[in-house]
């Protein structure tokens, strides 16, 4: 992920598509498009451009309702869904892998003008990281076995791993495709059925994703699709009677209702990805260089909106004014402008909100005393554009020090002993990642030991990949996805005991 960047690194990477025309906009319920019940649509936007691209059939508790019948009714056993065979899933997640390859310039383009990606990043690492995932979970459909129980008594016990149910999942703007993928993906091999919400910011390619999974042969009521709001379809999905799981990625605020939510309505399953502060310790003795790459793209990928961000740069004495220099060299170099266009490395923030959210963070910083290096403002005059921000002499009780900022801000900080960083590193209420640089093996298994973190990165930062299982310890998140652990948190683990006759002999 780190180094998919900027384009001159990729010449194979193709043109995006001109004139790109968005052909689904409407609600997926049972593999059919639908209007929404109240007749109102929501507006969609190039964060590039400012300007409208089209507009989407808007989702709320009616859509949701109906979404989740279907999902039911495709649950219920002896449909076409509970009878197929395993293997079968199987094939359906590698052919739905398929399309996306086979359109990938097209979900590629998408990705960049709704969610503002450039181009090179979305066509490399969002489409090859949602293929990927789909084809890692096709893999454990026909594998999600029970075992056998040496109970006491008379009697042969096993278990059995069964789907859930139906699922309601919702998902951010920041990783569109890739979190649907990572959320359909454990789902559908699972043999579950689903209720997803794409973000009101970036709905384009999950609709899209409607038509594949519909080509592709997944029976209608599988997935079901409802673009909307967060406050309306989203909370009528957390709050659902008749879902029995829900898994959010998104912020740690939301995070809360949901799981507040769930309680006050059936207690459905909640699995939970939520936001991050991640801390980077670099010691004298790493690797300069390679921890200056790492540091700089584990920050500025995607304009900083990652959740695994490393926002809080730990550098040793002896090398801060060095790494502090280089990182505004290197922050100074950064391309910026219209995601489409290729060499570009950084595009827009998400939305007016988000922009100015970090603008005013980026102030606070500027307040409490921290030093701004370079960047800090506006960049050009159209478009959610910041300038690539470098702050040095942060202190751990400032706000940029401690809240989730979400855009292309470093925070660079200076430490002096080992115990010491690993203290401030934790002293935080999020725990998503964390990473280390040395070239001391001890030092290396001392602090990845102690990091409260679902994901440690040592001499590298931002490795993502289906295989490994991702999520939060404290406020950042509730269970993991992906990996063989993401996959148990789409099953019910169910005992059968039966009784062995006796013989009379
Ligand atoms: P968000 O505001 O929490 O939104 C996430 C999703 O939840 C969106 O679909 C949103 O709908 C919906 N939502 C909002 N309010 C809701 C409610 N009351 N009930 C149910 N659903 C609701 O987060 P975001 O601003 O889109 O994304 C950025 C945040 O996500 C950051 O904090 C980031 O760290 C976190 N994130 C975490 C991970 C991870 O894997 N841990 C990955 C990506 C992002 P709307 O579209 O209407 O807002
Ligand atoms: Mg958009």
């Amino acid at each position: 992920m780190s180094d998919q960047n900027c384009a001159p690194a990729f010449p194979a990477v193709p043109e995006p598509l001109k004139n790109l025309k968005i052909q689904y906009t409407k609600i997926f319920i049972n593999n059919e498009w639908h209007n929404s019940c109240s007749g109102k649509k929501f507006p969609v936007y190039n964060p590039a451009t400012e300007e409208l691209i089209c507009e989407v059939e808007e989702g709320d508790k009616e859509d949701v309702d109906k979404a989740v019948k279907a999902a039911r009714a495709a649950f219920q056993l002896g449909s076409p869904w509970r009878t197929m065979d395993a293997s079968k899933r199987g094939v359906l997640l590698n052919k739905l892998a398929d399309a996306i390859e086979r359109d990938r310039l097209i979900i590629g383009t998408m990705e960049s003008i709704d969610a503002g990606k450039p181009f090179v990043a979305a066509y490399l690492f969002d489409i090859d990281g949602a293929i990927k995932s789909l084809r890692y979970c096709a893999g454990w459909a026909d594998k999600n076995q029970g075992r056998t129980t040496p109970i006491d008594g008379n009697f042969f016990s096993f278990t059995r791993h069964e789907p859930v149910g139906v699922c309601g999942q919702i998902i951010p703007w920041n990783f569109p495709l890739l979190m649907m993928a990572w959320k359909i993906a454990p789902a559908i091999a699972c043999g579950n059925t689903i209720v997803i919400k794409p973000s009101e910011e970036t709905p384009l390619s999950a609709l899209y994703m409607g038509a594949l999974i519909k080509e592709v042969g997944i029976p209608p009521g599988v997935v079901n699709i409802v673009p909307g709001y967060g406050s309306t379809a989203g909370a009528a999905i957390a709050h659902h009677m008749d879902i029995d799981k829900v898994a959010f990625t998104g912020s740690t605020k939301v995070g809360k209702l949901i799981k507040e939510a769930a309680g006050k309505s059936n207690l459905k399953r909640v699995t939970l990805e939520l936001g991050g502060k991640s801390p980077v310790i670099i010691f004298a003795d790493a690797d300069f260089e390679n921890a200056l790459e790492y540091a700089h793209n584990g920050l500025f990928y995607h304009q900083g909106q990652c959740c695994i961000a490393g926002s809080r740069i730990f550098v040793e004495e002896p090398i801060y004014e060095a790494f502090v220099r280089r990182s505004i060299e290197k922050a100074k170099k950064r391309v910026l402008g219209d995601p489409l266009t290729p060499g570009i490395c950084q595009g827009p923030q998400i939305n007016k909100t988000q922009f100015n959210n970090i603008l005013s963070l980026i102030e606070s910083g500027k307040k409490e005393g921290a030093k701004l290096e370079c960047g800090g403002a506006r960049w050009g005059d159209k478009g959610f554009y910041i300038q690539p921000t470098v702050f040095s002499n942060v202190t751990d009780e400032m706000r940029i020090a401690k809240e989730e900022i979400f855009g292309p801000v470093q925070q660079i900080m200076k430490f002096k002993t080992i115990d010491e960083v690993i203290k401030r590193a934790n002293n935080t209420t999020y725990g998503l990642a964390a990473g280390v640089f040395t070239q001391d093996i001890d030092k290396a298994l001392t602090v990845a030991s102690a990091f409260q973190a679902g994901t440690v990165w040592v001499n590298c930062y931002s490795s993502l990949s289906p295989q490994a299982p991702f999520g939060g310890f404290k406020m950042s998140g509730n269970g993991r996805e992906m990996g063989e652990y993401g996959l148990n948190q789409y099953t019910e683990v169910k005992t059968v005991v039966i009784k062995i006759p006796q013989k009379n002999s």
